[in-house]
């Protein structure tokens, strides 16, 4: 089955590393982008839908790299909702977190994957976290099934804490944090069960310590790193949301943060950072000279005060920055377009409205966000994955803009998601979900919240 989307009013098309803003017709055939070109006739000799694109813009699909779809319950907990990171991650992801059952993951999973790909996002890299020596696989496992049945091209990066000193959150849990050959072990079985290395792959998994500072001694660190590498599996973790992590490191080994990092063997084109938002001009040049990535989160990094990450400086020292809107406990939209939306607007605020222009937060939210997971999707060229998302700039928030494929990014949400492909299946066609019944997810989430809550009070 294949698809030929025909009369759109303007397409983001990146050619040798400029943004064309083309009316053309998109042909998918096989999962793939087959064919661009203006006035493309549907073919003849194979099974093949039109779709009329007409007042629509078409973007590459988003690629969020960092995120936490296990949050999705946890929106606007009211003991953290004025505290900065330390006390909100005691507040709300400890305290909940470690007690939701299989159901409820599966089902905020689902959520925040609705919430993305209402958005514009066709690829979502979780951090799925808090294991310790006695978690559930099925869990993990929930999250898995969610991303398969929502269809979504999916990373799960596995998150660890192994380290057995002072780990306040599982502390405050009376919960033992897991040994490192639990970790392997249990990563050596989900590689076997779910990762598929190829440029099309719609299931990764990664090596993701919860936190390069806090979360492991350093010669887990290493080991990590190690078992990554020799199986080529991307490497994550958060690292500089805050100044604690800088501090910790300067007390602990007397040396930064990134020069920790850089001793761990955790940097590299293929690791890469949640946040950086107190990277200095030290931290940076090491970064970029070890082709290191970064994911920037700004909706998240707002609400929690941590203040707002050199995403410009680091793209210009030649970083690969890509975006990402971390977990929906700090970051209640859910939602990519927002973060593109804030990082346009933010980064232009510190470093001048010439510097950061739509076409760059674009590359940041889609190419680069590919790039740094290992994809061949992020860009509408020929011979990559069919993830395209269509938006409606006929309604009366967007329909008087100037440049209307400028208008999602520029304007904001809401924005109406009017085609959705990933791997070349329609995903949302005229504006609804093709598999997902929403009311239902909304009500068997209420449900199974009620039950969450009370057991949890
Ligand atoms: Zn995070």
């Amino acid at each position: 089955m294949g698809y030929l989307i025909k009369n759109a009013d303007s397409v983001y098309l990146t050619n040798q590393g400029k943004t064309g803003h083309l009316s053309t017709d998109i042909r998918i055939r096989e999962g793939i982008i087959s064919e661009i070109g203006t006035n493309l006739r549907p073919s003849v000799n194979e099974t093949e839908s039109v779709i009329d694109a007409s007042n629509c813009v078409i973007y590459p699909g988003f690629v969020n790299t960092h995120h936490h779809l296990a949050q999705s319950v946890l929106k606007g907990v009211p003991e953290g909702l004025n505290k900065g990171l330390g006390e909100w991650l005691a507040a709300v992801p400890y305290r909940f977190w470690p007690k939701i059952p299989p159901n409820l993951m599966y089902l905020s999973a689902k959520l925040g994957l609705y919430e993305l790909i209402r958005s514009g996002t066709t690829t979502c890299a979780d951090h799925h976290y808090l294991y310790h020596e006695n978690t559930s696989d099925e869990l993990e496992q929930a999250v898995w099934q969610a991303a398969e049945d929502m269809g979504v091209r999916f990373s799960l990066c596995r998150g660890s804490a192994t380290a057995t000193g002072n780990h306040k959150g599982m502390k405050s849990l009376n919960i033992q944090p897991e040994s490192l050959d639990r970790v392997l072990d249990k990563m050596t079985i989900t590689r076997s069960q779910q990762h598929d290395s190829s440029p099309y792959s719609m299931k990764k998994l990664c090596v993701a310590p919860t936190s390069l500072i806090h979360s492991a001694p350093q010669n887990d660190l290493i080991e990590l790193s190690r078992f990554a590498r020799k199986h080529k599996l991307k490497m994550h973790s958060h690292l500089l949301e805050v100044e604690f992590d800088q501090a910790q490191a300067k007390l602990n080994h007397q040396i930064s943060a990134v020069e920790y990092a850089a001793n761990s063997e955790w940097l590299g084109e293929d690791v890469w950072f949640a946040h950086l938002v107190k990277a200095d001009q030290a931290a940076i040049s090491i970064l970029a000279e070890t082709k290191t990535g970064m994911s920037h989160c700004p909706t998240s990094n707002c609400r929690l005060g941590s203040g707002i990450s050199p995403a410009y400086q680091m793209d210009e020292k030649g970083m690969t920055v890509s975006m990402g809107v971390d977990g929906s406990a700090s970051s209640e939209s859910g939602s990519m377009l927002q973060e593109l939306n804030l990082a346009w607007l933010l980064q232009r605020s510190q470093n001048g409205a010439e510097r950061v222009t739509v076409d760059k937060v674009v590359q940041w939210g889609s190419e680069n966000g590919a790039k740094i997971l290992g994809l061949k999707t992020g860009k509408i060229e020929i011979g990559y994955a069919a993830d395209l998302v269509l938006y409606r700039v006929d309604e009366p928030r967007v329909c008087t803009v100037h440049e209307r494929l400028l208008a999602p990014v520029m304007c904001g949400e809401p924005m109406k998601v009017y085609h959705s492909f990933i791997n070349g299946k329609p995903i949302i066609t005229k504006g609804e979900f093709t598999q997902l019944d929403t009311e239902k997810l909304c009500s068997d989430l209420q449900q199974e919240m009620t039950k969450f809550l009370a057991q949890i009070i």
